[in-house]
């Protein structure tokens, strides 16, 4: 090989080399522009299959919502771990507008037997998952919704009606199964109590599955 040629190869190694490179770092560039692109909000309901949706978000910019958009890519099942008489959909409702000034802590939905309260816009970021702004965390990633477990409430219509809800979000933002998560999964906390303690987490996955399949 005359030593001509063997310059022009190497360079022509080198060119491939460089393009290679960049085609891979704009290609990394791309996927995580669009893996951060926010999650475009769908139209809140007033009901999922008959059971009434009441939206009252939380005031933006408070402790509670400071209004940060982002990609969904969860559903973060909890209870409220409230036994207090009354301590339905619409006291959490309240409750969370008392406090939207004085603490970080906040979800997206809370469930009772009879209705559901959504208090921040899906796809917007809350306080629920114990895991802070972890970017791939069930914070800043996922929909928190709380179960009621207050004595007077039907527990079992609740699990009925947040699997309804959870299977309306799967749909609405073209997520898997596999999105649904427990609070567990994000903190260690041990949430969604009762159905930890009693086992019946895959139970519940599997009534949002068949939600899925008669939507
Ligand atoms: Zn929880």
């Amino acid at each position: 090989m005359s030593r001509k040629i063997r310059i022009r190869k190497g360079r022509m190694a080198i060119f491939l080399l460089v393009i290679a490179t960049l085609a891979a770092a704009i290609s990394m560039n791309v996927y995580f522009y669009i893996i951060n692109q926010p999650t475009e909000l769908r139209e809140a309901v007033s009901e999922v299959e008959g059971i009434p949706v009441i939206t009252d978000f939380i005031p933006v910019e408070t402790k509670e919502r400071p209004g940060q958009k982002r990609r969904i890519q969860y559903i973060v099942i909890h209870e409220t771990g409230n036994p207090g008489r009354n301590a339905d959909a619409a006291s959490h409702n309240n409750y969370l507008h008392e406090e939207a000034e004085n603490q970080q802590k906040s979800w997206h939905y809370t469930v009772d037997a009879n209705e559901i309260y959504y208090h921040i816009p899906d796809n917007e970021i809350a306080f629920h998952a114990g895991d802070g702004l972890d970017k791939d965390g069930g914070n800043v990633r996922g929909i928190g919704i709380e179960m009621c477990i207050n004595p007077e409430n039907d527990f079992e219509q609740t699990l009925i009606n947040t699997a309804k809800l959870t299977a309306m979000l799967l749909t609405a933002y073209d997520l898997e199964i596999d999105s649904v998560k427990k609070h567990e999964d994000f903190s260690g906390k041990h949430c969604p109590d009762l159905l930890l303690s009693t086992g019946r987490w895959d139970e519940f996955v599997g009534m949002v599955r068949l939600e899925l399949k008669t939507e």
